[in-house]
């Protein structure tokens, strides 16, 4: 496809995707409180709240992929130490301009002049409903079928760029190495095809943040995790639809 055919291309919904505005604050990080504030917290021991902000929560055994492949952030334990993305940039090949994960903060009031920082590590989530996949007009960006992990098949990417306009989540940078889009896979082709359990950031955490797991597996701790009883859970921006797997939690 030539770069002018994609005006012919019909419009798959890129307009009601987010303003150009929310995605540099995304950038900088400056949105987090927009995050905090716009994603609605859940619980998933509460089916009613979790379908409202997820969209259908799969029933114990009707899960899309098999494995289903989810992270789930222990956020409060993030000490912003970076080395989940010295590990990544490392095992990924990231150049120094581009990122497939980072830490973004946030300063907030704790009462009488006193303050915290508040660190929140971001990749892409792997959406269930991805908007990347369904804007990209060569199936370069593509949802595998099996583990549902969001993929980029960088032969057929034509830098269109589309898919990173359409991402709420700013997951996504242009390699000029590779002259196409890049993101997180998950490791697929570093680790886990390899027979690694574990994503380099996960393995590289020293502090428990980052629990990577297959949600079809109730014993792993992914699972368990997430459904713990009395715990919140939640995930970033659930107003856009995009159903993501990664879960966010505080324990
Ligand atoms: S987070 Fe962004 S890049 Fe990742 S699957 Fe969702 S829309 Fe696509
Ligand atoms: S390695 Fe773990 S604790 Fe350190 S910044 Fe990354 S997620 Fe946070």
């Amino acid at each position: 496809m030539k770069i002018n055919d994609l005006e012919k291309l019909k419009n798959e919904g890129a307009d009601a995707l987010p303003s150009e505005e929310r995605r540099r604050f995304l950038r900088f990080g400056l949105a987090v409180t927009g995050v905090f504030v716009g994603g609605s917290v859940l619980s998933l021991t509460s089916a009613r709240n979790a379908e409202s902000a997820m969209g259908p929560v799969p029933a114990a055994g009707s899960f899309p992929y098999s494995p289903h492949y989810t992270m789930v952030m222990r956020q409060n334990r993030c000490i912003d130490c970076e080395r989940c993305m010295e590990a990544c940039v490392k095992t990924n090949s990231v150049p120094s301009y581009g990122y497939r994960t980072t830490i973004l903060q946030q300063e907030r009031e704790i009462g009488k002049g006193e303050k915290e920082r508040v660190f929140m590590p971001v990749l892409c989530n792997h959406c269930n409903r991805p908007p990347c996949v369904r804007v990209c007009p060569t199936t370069a960006t593509y949802k595998d079928k099996k583990n549902g992990i969001v993929m980029m098949d960088y032969k057929r990417c034509i830098g269109c760029k589309t898919c990173m306009a359409a991402c709420p989540y700013n997951a996504r940078y242009f390699k000029e190495e590779n002259r196409a889009v890049d993101k997180c896979n998950f490791c697929f082709d570093t680790r886990l095809s390899k027979g690694e359990s574990k994503t380099a950031c996960a393995a590289a955490c020293p502090a428990g943040v980052r629990i990577f797991g297959d949600l079809t597996d109730y014993n792993s701790e992914a699972y368990k995790l997430i459904h713990k009883p009395e715990k919140v859970v939640w995930v970033l921006r659930p107003e856009t639809g995009a159903m993501p797997n990664v879960f966010y939690m505080n324990d």
